[in-house]
C-alpha cells in the first residue's frame, strides 16, 4: 500500500470552511468532532458509526448539522438502536436551545441518546480497540458569550526515564534485570489528537507535544481581520503556538472563504521557509485535505475502506422518506 501523505490521512474525513460549516469525524474512535451543516450529507450511512459528538460551542456553523444527524440516525438504514452521546461545553447558552428544540421535536428516537456536559478539564473514556485512550477537555478562548473547549485525546504510552534514554541496550536490559521495570521505565501520557475548535491561538501547554494538531486558521494575515472581532487566530500565530508546543503535524482549518486554494498554498509555502524546525502542515479547505505539495487534494479515508462498527457499508441504499 503506497504510503499515507500525512499522518492520520486514514482515519479522518471532514469539512470545515469559516463561517458556513466545520466537522471532523474520527474513524479510529468513532468520534465526530462538531457537527457543521452537511455532516451527514458528506458521511451518509457512516453516521450510524459515530459513538460520541464533542461540540466546542454553540455557533451555527459547527452545531447546525446535528438536526438531520439525529434524524437519520433514527430512520435511515443502519443500526438505529447504539447509544449516541452528544458532549457539549457545560451550560452553553446556544447548545441548550438546540437541545432543547431536539427534545421537543425528536422526543421518540429509536436509540438512547444521550447529553454529556462537559468542563474543561474533565475526562471522558473512549473506545478504542487498540488500548486504552481517553478524551481531555480544555478552555478556548473564542466568544465572551459562551464556553468553549477544545479536546485533546491521549494515550497511555512508556518510555525510558532521562537517565537510562542514551545508554545502549545490554545495560537497559542489565538495569531492569537488576532494579525492576519500574526503575528505569515511566508511564505518561501522549497527546495524539488535538482538535481545537474555533479559538484565539490555543496556549501551548494545553497541547504539549501533541501529535496531531487540528488548529483554526481564519486568516492568512493580521489585516485581514478587517472586523476585529478577536475570535479567530492568525496563521502567524497558528503557526508559532504549534512551534511552542512542539506539535508534529499540523492541520489548519475553518479558513475564511476569501482564500482559494492556491492562495492558501501559496502562503503557506512562504510562510513555512521561515519556520526553524521541521513541522508537517496540512489543511483541509473544504471537504480535501492538502499537504503543501498537493494541488489536488483528497478526501480522507477512501469509501472503499473497511466500514466501522453499525455501519451498513457503502453499497447498501438508505431510507427515502427521511
Ligand atoms: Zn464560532
Amino acid at each position: 500500500m503506497p504510503k499515507a501523505p500525512f499522518p492520520l490521512q486514514d482515519q479522518l474525513r471532514g469539512f470545515s470552511r469559516a463561517l458556513f460549516s466545520t466537522w471532523i469525524y474520527h474513524r479510529r474512535f468513532n468520534v465526530l468532532f462538531d457537527a457543521g451543516e452537511g455532516v451527514s450529507t458528506s458521511l451518509l450511512n457512516r453516521v450510524f458509526g459515530i459513538r460520541k459528538v464533542f461540540l466546542s460551542h454553540g455557533h451555527a456553523d459547527h452545531i447546525a448539522g446535528l438536526i438531520n444527524l439525529l434524524n437519520i440516525r433514527n430512520l435511515g438504514a443502519g443500526d438505529q438502536t447504539t447509544e449516541l452521546e452528544i458532549w457539549h461545553p457545560q451550560g452553553n447558552p446556544l447548545i441548550e436551545i438546540v437541545k432543547g428544540y431536539l427534545g421537543q421535536t425528536q422526543s421518540e428516537l429509536s436509540f438512547p441518546l444521550r447529553w454529556r456536559p462537559l468542563e474543561p478539564g474533565q475526562t471522558v473514556a473512549l473506545e478504542d480497540r487498540r488500548g486504552k485512550t481517553h478524551l481531555r477537555a480544555f478552555r478556548t478562548q473564542h466568544s465572551q458569550k459562551q464556553l468553549s473547549l477544545g479536546f485533546n485525546i491521549l494515550e497511555g504510552r512508556s518510555r525510558l526515564r532521562p537517565e537510562f534514554a542514551g545508554l545502549p541496550q545490554h545495560e537497559i536490559n542489565q538495569a531492569i534485570w537488576s532494579q525492576g521495570k519500574d526503575h528505569v521505565v515511566e508511564r505518561f501520557e501522549q497527546i495524539i489528537f488535538t482538535y481545537g475548535g474555533d479559538s484565539r491561538p490555543i496556549n501551548p501547554e494545553a497541547i504539549a507535544d501533541s501529535l496531531f494538531l487540528c488548529h483554526e486558521c481564519t486568516y492568512l494575515k493580521r489585516e485581514d481581520d478587517e472586523r476585529n472581532f478577536h475570535q479567530h487566530s492568525i496563521l502567524e500565530e497558528v503557526l508559532e503556538t504549534a512551534t511552542a508546543a512542539r506539535v508534529k503535524t499540523l492541520l489548519l482549518f475553518h479558513l475564511s472563504l476569501r482564500y482559494s486554494q492556491e492562495e492558501v498554498r501559496a502562503v503557506l509555502n512562504q510562510a513555512l521557509r521561515r519556520l526553524p524546525r521541521e513541522l508537517q502542515v496540512v489543511y483541509l479547505y473544504g471537504d480535501r485535505f492538502y499537504t503543501l505539495e498537493d494541488t489536488v487534494g483528497r478526501r480522507g479515508f477512501r469509501d472503499d475502506e473497511t466500514t466501522g462498527p453499525g455501519e451498513p457499508g457503502p453499497g447498501k441504499t438508505e431510507e427515502e422518506s427521511c
